[in-house]
C-alpha cells in the first residue's frame, strides 16, 4: 500500500480520550475502573495500528473494526482483568499431575483456609496461656497419631517447610555440613523441575560419597565408604523410574543395622510418602512413611501435595533430636511455610485421623472403582448428541504419577475420540481452547480421556466440549483460513 494511503488510514484512528469519551464506555469506566479501560483501549489502538502497518486492514477494514471497537475493548478488559491461574479439567487420567497443579485439594482444607486466613488466628500464639506459641504444633499433633509407632519410637517429631526439595536441602545442611553423605548411583536421580540429588547436596555443602553402580549396590559398599568424615547414609526414592535386570539393592532394614552399628544416622527421601498402605489398591514398591520409620530409618522426607494428597510441602518426619537440629537452622526460616499451607495441612491430617479417606480428592480417585468410571464414560456416549464425534470406551490405565512408582498404574476405561476430518493434534487443541480447558491424553494416535481424574461434577463440561467438537469438526478448514 502507498504511504499517502496507509497514512490516511492512521488518520482514521481516534486518540485514546476521544474513544473513552464513547458513552457506551461509561459503564465500563464504573465497573472496572478508568485506568483500566484506557489501558484496554490504548492496547486495542495499538494493535489496529499494527494491522495497518502490516497492511492486513483496508479503508473499509478499519471502518468496520471501529464500529465494533467498543466490543473489543471489554474483551480485552475480560482478559486483563481475569485471572490467569484458573481451573482446567484433567482428563489425563495422571492423578499427581505437577504441570496440572499436583494433588486437587479436598473441601474440607479450603475451608479451613478460609475460616482461619479471613481473620487472625493462633498461628504462634497459645491462646490458653497468652503466650507465643510454635507454628508446627497443629500439624505435629496429628502427625504424631499418624505415624504412631507404639512404645518403640515414641519420639518422631514432624517438621512442614515449602517442598521436598526444600526438605531434603534443610536436612542435609543441617545433619551433613561439611561432611559426606553416602549414596548409591543407583539413586542420584532428578525428579521433574530440575530437583537433583547431587545439586542438591552440593547446595548443601554436603559432600556426595557415591557408592555402588547404577544397577547395583551392595550394604558392603556402603560399609567400605564409611570413614570419620562420614554423617550420614542417604537412601533416595527413585520415583520416576525403575531399574531392572541384573540388580542389587541392600534392603532397608540392612541399611539400619548398618547405621545403628555406625551410630551414622539414615535418611530416607521417600518423595512421594504416603500415609496409608497402598498395596490394597495394587500399588506395590511404594513405601509409606510408616514403614520406613517402624523399620528404623531415623528422618524420612516426603512432598505435601503428592501421595499424601494436601497442600505444597516438604515434610520431614523423624528422630526428635534429629528434627530439633533442623529446626534450629536459619534455613528453616527461610524455608518455612505460610498460614494458608498449615491449615490445609491440619484439615487434610484430619480427614486421614477419621479415616475419612474420601474427602481427600487424590485417594477418592485412586480408590474409584473401573466400574464407577465405566458407569460415567457409558452417561456421556449416550449423552453425545449425533454428529461428527464418535466415541468408544476402551480399556486403559490411570497414572498414580508425581514421582510415585512409575508401576503404579490403576485399571480404568477411557473414552476414545474419533472425529470426522480432525487429526488428534486438532481434537486436543480444540479440547484446550475449551473453557475450561479440558486436557486429554494421546496414545499410539488416539485422543483419550480417563474420567478417573475429572471430578464427577465436571463430566457435564467434558460432554460440553464433546459436543462443541462435534459442532466444529466440519467446518475446521474454513476456520482455518478465516484465522
Ligand atoms: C518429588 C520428589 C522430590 C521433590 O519434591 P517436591 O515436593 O516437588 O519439592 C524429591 N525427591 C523425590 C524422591 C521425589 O520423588
Amino acid at each position: 500500500m502507498k504511504a499517502e494511503a496507509k497514512s490516511e488510514l492512521y488518520r482514521k484512528i481516534p486518540a485514546v480520550d476521544e474513544v473513552l469519551r464513547d458513552p457506551a464506555l461509561a459503564d465500563l469506566i464504573a465497573r472496572d475502573g478508568q485506568a483500566a479501560v484506557t489501558d484496554a483501549a490504548r492496547s486495542v489502538l495499538t494493535r489496529l495500528r499494527e494491522e495497518i502497518s502490516l497492511d492486513r486492514l483496508n479503508s473499509d477494514g478499519v471502518d468496520l473494526a471501529l464500529s465494533g471497537i467498543v466490543d473489543v475493548i471489554e474483551r480485552q478488559l475480560r482478559q486483563s482483568l481475569g485471572y490467569s491461574l484458573r481451573p482446567v479439567i484433567n482428563a489425563t487420567g495422571v492423578i499427581l499431575h505437577t504441570n496440572l497443579g499436583r494433588a486437587p485439594l479436598s473441601s474440607v482444607a479450603l475451608d479451613h483456609i478460609r475460616d482461619s486466613s479471613i481473620t487472625y488466628s493462633n498461628l504462634e500464639f497459645d491462646a490458653a496461656g497468652g503466650k507465643r506459641g510454635r507454628r508446627d504444633v497443629h500439624v505435629d499433633r496429628l502427625f504424631r497419631k499418624m505415624l504412631d509407632l507404639g512404645d518403640a519410637r515414641k519420639d518422631v517429631t514432624t517438621i512442614v517447610v515449602n517442598n521436598n526439595a526444600a526438605a531434603v536441602l534443610l536436612a542435609l545442611n543441617t545433619l551433613a555440613e561439611g561432611s559426606e553423605v553416602i549414596v548409591s548411583r543407583g539413586e542420584l536421580v532428578e525428579i521433574g523441575g530440575s530437583f537433583r540429588i547431587p545439586d542438591v547436596m552440593s547446595k548443601s555443602n554436603a559432600l556426595l560419597r557415591e557408592v555402588g553402580t547404577t544397577n547395583r549396590t551392595r550394604i558392603s559398599d556402603y560399609e567400605r565408604a564409611i570413614t570419620e568424615k562420614t554423617s550420614l547414609l542417604l537412601r533416595v526414592h527413585r520415583s520416576n523410574f525403575e531399574i531392572t535386570g541384573f540388580t542389587e539393592q541392600p534392603a532397608l532394614e540392612e541399611m539400619v543395622k548398618l547405621s545403628r552399628s555406625r551410630n551414622i544416622p539414615l535418611m530416607e527421601d521417600l518423595g512421594s510418602g504416603s500415609l496409608v498402605d497402598l498395596s490394597t489398591l495394587g500399588i506395590r514398591g511404594e513405601p509409606s512413611v510408616v514403614d520406613s520409620l517402624r523399620i528404623g530409618v531415623d528422618v524420612v522426607s516426603y512432598s505435601g501435595d503428592k501421595l499424601l494428597g494436601g497442600p505444597q510441602a516438604g515434610l520431614i518426619s523423624g528422630r526428635s533430636d534429629l528434627v530439633a537440629r533442623m529446626r534450629a537452622n536459619s534455613l528453616f526460616r527461610a524455608l518455612r511455610v505460610d498460614k494458608l499451607t498449615y491449615a490445609a495441612l491440619e484439615a487434610t491430617l484430619l480427614a486421614y485421623v477419621k479415616q475419612d479417606h474420601d474427602s481427600i480428592p487424590l485417594l477418592r480417585m485412586m480408590r474409584l472403582p473401573g466400574s464407577e468410571i465405566e458407569r460415567r464414560a457409558k452417561a456421556v456416549v449416550s449423552q453425545l448428541r449425533p454428529g461428527d464425534v464418535m466415541l468408544e470406551i476402551v480399556d486403559g490405565g490411570s497414572l498414580v504419577g508425581g514421582g510415585s512408582a512409575p508401576s503404579a498404574i490403576l485399571p480404568t476405561r477411557l473414552l476414545a475420540i474419533f472425529a470426522k476430518n480432525l487429526s488428534a493434534d486438532e481434537i486436543t487443541e480444540r479440547l484446550r481452547n475449551f473453557e475450561p480447558p479440558v486436557i486429554a491424553r494421546v496414545e499410539e494416535g488416539r485422543v483419550l480421556l480417563d474420567l478417573r481424574t475429572v471430578f464427577p461434577e465436571q463430566d457435564e463440561l467434558v460432554l460440553a466440549a464433546l459436543q462443541h467438537l462435534s459442532a466444529n469438526s466440519k467446518t475446521n478448514l474454513q476456520n482455518r483460513s478465516s484465522n
